[in-house]
C-alpha cells in the first residue's frame, strides 16, 4: 500500500479529513484511539469506501470507490 498520497487536511468546517489520492475521508466513529472513517461522498453517492486508523495510523483500508 503507498501511503505516501495520505494526508490529513481540514475542512471547511474546521472539521479533520484524510485525503487520498484525491478522495475525502471523514471521521465516523471516534473508540479510543481508533477511528474509523468514512469516504466523504458515503451519504450522496452512497460510496462504501472506508478505512480505520489506529494512534493515526492507517491500519485498515477499503479504498474502492463508485465514483
Ligand atoms: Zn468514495
Amino acid at each position: 500500500m503507498n501511503l505516501q498520497s495520505v494526508k490529513y487536511v481540514k475542512s471547511k468546517r474546521g472539521k479533520t479529513l484524510i485525503s487520498i489520492d484525491g478522495y475525502t475521508f471523514c471521521a465516523q466513529s471516534v473508540i479510543g484511539m481508533k477511528t474509523r472513517w468514512i469516504c466523504s461522498t458515503h451519504n450522496n453517492k452512497r460510496c462504501r469506501a472506508s478505512l480505520h486508523t489506529f494512534d493515526n495510523e492507517i491500519v485498515k483500508m477499503k479504498n474502492d470507490h463508485n465514483h
